[in-house]
């Protein structure tokens, strides 16, 4: 079963090519329960832009065109339609 997550994962595009597409295989495609993202972000937490899902994290070039301001977390908490003093 494929990870509900892929469609907002920062770092899921990056597995098409090469020992990154293993992880997609084994993690994203067949067995997202283990992904150490996944866990994480089921868990209330936001992960690492560069946490891959072994644990381990991107480094050095690999990492340089992940946006780090991009990632998947807790949906936001809906805003107060009332301002705060005001009732
Ligand atoms: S890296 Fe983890 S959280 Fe992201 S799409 Fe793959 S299994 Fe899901």
């Amino acid at each position: 079963m494929t990870c509900p997550n892929t469609h907002r994962c920062p770092i899921f595009p990056r597995f098409k090519t090469g020992a990154l597409r293993v992880l997609r295989t084994i993690y994203c495609d067949e067995d997202f329960v283990r992904c150490a993202r996944y866990v994480r972000i089921s868990s209330g937490i936001i992960p690492a832009p560069t946490l891959l899902p072994n644990g381990s994290h991107l480094s050095g070039a690999d990492s340089s065109r992940l946006d780090h301001r991009t990632t998947v977390g807790p949906a936001p908490l809906p805003s107060s339609s009332t301002p705060p003093g005001t009732s």
